[in-house]
């Protein structure tokens, strides 16, 4: 091992410049597809001259004397850690000398113990050929060790690389994986899940997808025997093709007795990740803090003297004062739960909106036309008037947000957006959701690979 001093490695981008090599021999070569390389092309080597050589090299380790080309040049060497291997037997094995070994193993260490190098493992270890002489006689130089880069999970590489004073530095990094994009579909018999699973849909995607439906649909009452379902989600690869888990859920849908219901993945500009009906509206539902038109808020959650019964207590719930007789809206789509008289509540009514969130309306004079334990209601649909019945000192909605059972502050609750997109936004969201529709009616018809991957 000579030639310590790289000429063309500027120290700062040393390891940038590793990673960059492995990228341009994928490109003139093979492996992986056009996408990733593409994305990873862009070198930021800061070093022009550096750039400029790495095009005209081709990535073919030279192998005799008449091959060797009048520049050095970089090449590759897979290798796997076999039974009882350490990473330094494997180093030394491939030619890398002693010193140059511990010390790279030693940069490595920084993101990677070497004792958890396991049987199987790949590394790439990185030369440079000797340079061609005009003197034939030195042509049989060592080729320089330049690195070496490893992958400890199927999402992290960690590279190795000798920068121009001669260390190795290490620079670990997100691996570069594939989502490629999974359809399918079925028609329920019983349940969603049975359905799904029937179809390969892996059971974590199931789960997804109910949770993210459940704002529209009650899985409990609303699924019918021929209802249906479509769902789109992402399997990621890694370099080598092995699936390594099921993404995202980036389409869902539903059909309930002939109604369809479409939501989207959509990542919006400023980042922010949430999924939208067809025409822009955000599945996951805000609930109305104030589930009443004109009324002036007369008491919030927390500690008060409670008017009727006069010591302090804990008031777990809004008040909101208005005539007798105003209209109170559901606060969010869902199923009531309960509606009828309820102690101190007098008429109450109790709207579970999914597995999370539930809201409750008390002392109402009555309830709306049809509205009972069992119906369905959408957000602000009509379900009753304002009263004083029960333990009431005159007309108000008290209105609760139960998570779990229990009433907590509104005002602390962690709601979704319940936004719907506009202008801009909503352009870009329609432009995507063409796009992905286009995508849907490409995959249809082709089979899902049996997959429990998780
Ligand atoms: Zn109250």
């Amino acid at each position: 091992m000579t030639n310590k001093g790289i000429f063309f490695i500027a120290a700062a981008s040393s390891v940038a410049l590793l990673f960059a090599l492995n990228v341009l021999q994928v490109e003139i070569g093979e492996d992986l597809p056009e996408a990733d390389t593409m994305a990873m092309a862009p070198i930021s080597l800061g070093n022009p001259a550096a750039a400029a050589t790495l095009q005209t090299r081709r990535p073919v380790p030279p192998r005799t004397a008449a091959d060797v080309p009048a520049q050095p040049a970089i090449y590759n060497q897979h290798v796997e850690v076999g039974n009882g291997d350490t990473l330094a037997k494997l180093l030394l094995r491939a030619g890398v000398d002693r010193t140059d070994a511990h010390y790279a193993i030693k940069a490595m260490s920084e993101y990677v113990d070497p004792r958890r190098i396991r049987r199987g493992q790949d590394v790439t270890l990185t030369f440079e050929s000797a340079p061609t002489s005009v003197d034939a006689r030195t042509q049989n130089k060592s080729d320089t060790f330049i690195g070496f880069a490893i992958e400890p999970d199927y999402k992290t590489e960690v590279r190795i690389a000798r920068a121009e004073d001669g260390n190795f530095r290490a620079e670990q990094r997100a691996k570069k994986l594939d989502r490629v994009p999974v359809r399918a579909e079925g028609t329920i018999d019983s349940s969603l899940y049975i359905a799904g699973r029937d179809a390969g849909v892996p059971p974590v995607i199931i789960a997804r997808m109910i949770r993210l439906m459940s704002w529209d649909v009650d899985f409990q009452r609303d699924i019918r025997g021929g209802d249906s379902f479509e769902v789109m989600y992402e399997r990621v690869f890694d370099k080598a093709g092995k699936p390594v888990y099921n993404g995202a859920v980036t389409f869902a849908s539903i059909t309930l007795s002939g109604k369809r219901i479409n939501i989207y993945r959509h990542t919006l500009e400023d980042g922010t990740v949430d999924y939208f009906d067809e025409n822009g509206k955000a599945s996951r539902k805000a609930l109305m803090r104030t589930p009443i038109d004109g009324a002036r808020l007369s008491s919030t959650f927390g500690k008060r003297k409670h008017p009727i019964l006069g010591y302090t207590r804990m008031h777990k719930g809004t008040d909101f004062a208005a005539p007798t007789g105003t209209p109170i809206y559901a606060a969010g789509n869902g199923t009531v739960a309960y509606a009828g008289r309820k102690g101190g509540y007098g008429n109450y009514i109790r709207i579970r909106h999914n597995g999370t969130y539930e809201t409750a309306y008390a002392h109402m004079k009555g309830f709306a036309r049809g509205v009972r334990a069992g119906t369905r209601v959408e957000q602000g649909q009509i379900i009753g008037y304002v009263g004083s019945t029960g333990r009431s000192t005159g007309p108000h909605l008290h209105y609760e947000v139960l998570t779990g059972g229990k009433q907590v502050n509104p005002l602390r609750v962690k709601m979704p957006s319940g936004r719907t997109l506009e202008g801009k936004e909503l352009a870009s969201f329609l432009a995507f959701r063409e796009k992905q529709d286009r995508l849907l009616a490409s995959l249809k018809g082709t089979e899902l690979a049996a997959s429990n991957n998780d």
